[in-house]
């Protein structure tokens, strides 16, 4: 098992060494090897992406990524901004599928804006299509318009559009990840209104028929925007398109209240994945060793269980974190009256500790 470690910049550096110190905490026999990316890429190397850090993760089974970005960045032309590392891996490995899971764990229901009833025990996961779609569709751009309301006057355009093999292939990874769960999969479109999208739920439901021990429904994207906030524990896993996903995948990651929590997943075709937490690089609490490891660490167990193989090892992971949440350990992001205020080094050495009891 060989893993691409990119802490990047920020936080990055601080969260990935904790994952990093309970990956060995597992004894499994992994070789990790870590290079620049993002910020501290650009000032090493001129580039966000070096060839080399490129050149690591196209032959690592997985890549732990940290986050990236500084706003001291933003001046920066847009092809050398730190962001446009994850943009780049994402192309170069073939990432289209991104996996999001919302979980609630019981001693954080209070950290929801949602009535706690209606969070306790949510376990959803998003899958996000996500390189294709009207963020990627040719032909785009600004021209002078020829017809529409205002001929003549200044206009701006994208395309959507999907292939049949897109919307398949995310289907099936939809399919797969339900019958390792609830069994449930909920295609949101908006086939009321788009021909994609009439599209994308013909081909949902044609890939569906392969899987007859999981249910299939339908929904529409501004209904299932409104049912995440009413009654998110109704869904299992909701898989949509690249635009939808990055709006209802926000949505629902928030339904938990803590971004500190929010691991993530990117994968192509042959399981190799990307693995990082949800938020940014944090450059607000960047150094000071206060950010919360457990998206970073979470990561860490879907790549064990997609990746690599070792399902039982990502159980172990998520285990300990349950564990230490119930100990009552918290960073300051999730920290409440009652309970112990640690830092990132010491929240990594209690889910090691919690590992090995
Ligand atoms: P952010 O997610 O970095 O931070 C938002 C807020 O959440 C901040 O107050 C931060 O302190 C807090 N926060 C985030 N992660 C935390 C953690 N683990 N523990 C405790 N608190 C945490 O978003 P932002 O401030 O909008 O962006 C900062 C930088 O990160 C920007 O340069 C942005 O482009 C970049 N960014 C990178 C990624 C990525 O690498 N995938 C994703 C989003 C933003």
């Amino acid at each position: 098992m060989k893993i691409a470690i990119l802490p990047g910049d920020g936080i990055g550096k601080e969260i990935v060494a904790e994952a990093v110190k309970v990956l060995h905490a597992l004894e499994l026999p992994f070789e990790g090897e870590t290079a620049l990316v993002g910020g501290a890429a650009y000032e090493a190397h001129g580039h966000p992406l070096p060839e080399s850090t490129l050149a690591l993760a196209k032959q690592s089974d997985a890549i732990l990524f940290g986050a990236v970005g500084d706003w001291k960045y933003d001046q920066l032309e847009r092809s050398l901004r730190p962001e446009q590392a994850i943009l780049g891996l994402r192309k170069a490995l073939g990432l289209f599928a991104n996996l999001r899971p919302a979980i609630c764990h019981a001693p954080l229901v209070g950290a929801s804006s949602l009535k706690p009833e209606l969070i306790a025990g949510l376990d959803l996961l998003i899958i996000r299509e996500l390189t294709g779609d009207i963020y990627f569709g040719q032909p785009r751009g600004r021209r002078i318009a020829s017809d529409g309301h205002f001929p003549g006057s200044e206009e701006a355009f994208d395309t959507m559009r999907y292939s049949r093999p897109e919307i398949e292939r995310i289907a099936h990874v939809a399919f797969q990840a339900a019958r390792k769960r609830g069994k449930k999969v909920t295609s949101v479109d908006k086939a009321n209104v788009l021909e994609t999208f009439q599209f994308w739920k013909d081909v949902v439901t044609d890939v569906g028929r392969e899987y007859p021990d999981v249910a299939l429904d339908h929904m529409y994207v501004d209904n299932a925007a409104m049912q995440l906030v009413k009654a998110p524990k109704k869904f299992d896993v909701v898989v949509t398109g690249n635009m939808f996903g990055d709006i209802l995948s926000d949505e629902a990651a928030m339904l938990t209240g803590s971004i500190g929590m929010l691991p993530s997943a990117s994968l192509n075709a042959s399981n190799q994945g990307l693995y990082e937490p949800s938020h940014g690089s944090a450059p607000d609490i960047a150094g000071q060793g206060i950010a919360n490891p457990l998206a970073t660490i979470m990561s860490a167990a879907m790549m064990l269980r997609f990746s690599l193989n070792q399902a039982e090892a990502a159980d172990r992971i998520e285990a300990a974190v349950a564990r230490v949440l119930e100990q009552g350990l918290r960073t300051p992001d999730i920290h409440s009256e009652g309970t112990t205020r640690v830092g990132t080094a010491e929240m990594g050495d209690a889910v090691v500790k919690a590992l090995r009891a």
